[in-house]
């Protein structure tokens, strides 16, 4: 990890500056050889933190490439924890490129995706989540997400961790000094503090497991269909929410392809409806893509928005769509409402069952807010605070918390049913390794490996 590694960390386009960034010993020695200090003779003797104010010049031809100003940040109070040097350049695509190009010829390396995040990790500058947040908040589909990656970042999951960690290693000093002295009356007392402690740790495990359902639709949004016959106002549904929340549209860099996902916000829950493309050729989903992939899509989905025509009557198709949905979390429109009503409400209300029926007209705006505000209900019960909360969005972490519960929930019955104590000891390790995967702390190469990759190059 001695190499200095160079990238562009600003976004790629047309924009008022640009940053090239380099972290590693050498930063300063290269960035020195090809910068030309309007008041300054190099940067040898430059401030730490201190913005000097100078040229860029391609040594081969002494030719100017960009006016710059350039920060050298002294390792270790950095981001990486090494020598830093950013070069704040005029943005667009040239001369961030041409920069960057001259600090590979002189001796920096290309960085990977994440590397500079990777090297604030394995510097002990931040926890694994705290890292995984880092990208998170570059992600973050509305303010709600970015609340929680905030606190993320700021340590709120590391805390809680550290926090029933420190129990269970407490508990591991208690079974260890009780296996060296085995005094009877010891043993008896470890017992009951042990299943005390062990008690303490489910119930932190499981309430941080509770948060992680609506954490996950934070962070990668609600898997959304909109399901209907053609021509009950799907496409017109999407456009009404589209038209009143902010639409967001990300690339996510894939390995094997490029996706362009959609989502909209509604009341800070990012929805991600699925198969936009569909619903806006006025196409039936069922029809489009055929019995079996529909029922694949309906079954991955998180939220399906059945829609039905009270101005037509309940046709076979409909009951399909009903059979298909009936099962899931799903919400039932009746739109049209506006038209004359030929629909047999009851006998709808009947095959869903219990679930909701919102009469809605689209096409005059009635029944959207009462939609969007059941889908609020649905998932956060009305409030989607997430402000100060300790919150998992992360499904690596859910799982390392799911394996965690388990280790101490058989923890719990070893002491229940007195097994000898070096037994109970390495469930309660194996469930203190758990929760150090999510810190990092006992994380295999490849998983590191994995979570930077998601990354883009130059954080
Ligand atoms: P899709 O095929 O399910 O996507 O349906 P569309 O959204 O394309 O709507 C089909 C037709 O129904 C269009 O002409 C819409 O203007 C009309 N429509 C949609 N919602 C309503 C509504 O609430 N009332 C009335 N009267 N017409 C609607």
């Amino acid at each position: 990890m001695t190499d200095t590694i160079a990238a562009i960390s600003s976004a790629v386009g047309e924009a008022g500056i640009g940053i090239v960034r380099m972290s590693g010993k050498y930063s300063l020695n290269i960035v020195d050889t090809l910068f030309k200090g309007k008041h300054t003779d190099g940067l040898k003797n430059v401030s730490n933190r201190k913005l000097t104010y100078g040229h860029i010049v391609d040594p081969s031809d002494d030719s100017i490439v960009d006016e710059v100003l350039v920060v050298y940040m002294k390792a270790p109070y950095t981001y990486t924890r090494e020598d830093i040097v950013e070069i704040y350049c005029h943005g667009g695509a040239i001369s961030v490129k041409r920069i960057l190009e001259l600090l590979l010829k002189n001796g920096a390396r290309l960085a990977e995706a994440g590397e500079f995040t990777k090297r604030a990790f394995l510097n002990g500058r931040l926890d694994l989540s705290q890292a995984e947040a880092v990208i998170d908040l570059i992600r973050a589909k509305t303010d709600k997400s970015y609340d929680v990656s905030l606190n993320q970042l700021e340590g709120s999951l590391s805390y809680k961790i550290k926090e029933i960690q420190d129990v269970l290693l407490n508990m591991i000093a208690h079974i260890e000094v009780s296996i060296d002295f085995p005094e009877e009356d010891i043993e008896e007392i470890t017992y009951d503090e042990l299943k005390v402690k062990a008690n303490v740790v489910l119930e932190d495990i499981v309430k941080l497991l509770e948060t992680a359902d609506r954490g996950k639709i934070l962070r990668e949004g609600l898997n959304t269909v909109i399901l209907g016959k053609p021509n009950v106002g799907k496409s017109s549904l999407l456009n009404a929410i589209l038209r009143e929340n902010r639409a967001i549209v990300t690339d996510v860099p894939g390995t094997t392809r490029d996706i362009i996902e959609e989502y909209v916000n509604v009341e800070g829950i990012p929805l991600k409806i699925v198969d936009t493309a569909g619903i806006r050729d006025t196409e039936d989903l069922v029809e489009k893509i055929g019995v079996d992939r529909a029922k694949q899509v309906v079954e991955q989905a998180d939220l399906i928005i059945a829609v039905f025509d009270a101005s037509r009557e309940l046709s076979q198709e409909d009951e399909e769509i009903i059979e298909l949905v009936k099962q899931r979390r799903s919400i039932v429109l009746l739109n049209k409402t506006d038209l004359p009503n030929v629909y047999d409400r009851e006998k709808l209300a009947k095959i869903i069952g219990d679930k909701k029926i919102i009469n809605t007209s689209i096409a005059k705006g009635e029944g959207i807010e009462e939609l969007e505000n059941t889908i609020v209900d649905m998932f956060y019960s009305g409030e989607v605070e997430v402000k100060g909360e300790v919150m998992v969005t992360n499904l690596r972490h859910k799982d390392q918390l799911q394996k965690a519960k388990k280790n101490i929930l058989d923890a719990i019955n070893g002491i229940d049913m007195n097994v000898p104590l070096d037994c109970i000891e390495v469930d309660v390790k194996n469930c203190w390794s758990n929760l150090g995967e999510i810190s990092g702390d006992t994380v295999s190469e490849d998983i590191i490996d994995k979570v930077f990759k998601e990354f883009c190059i130059g954080k």
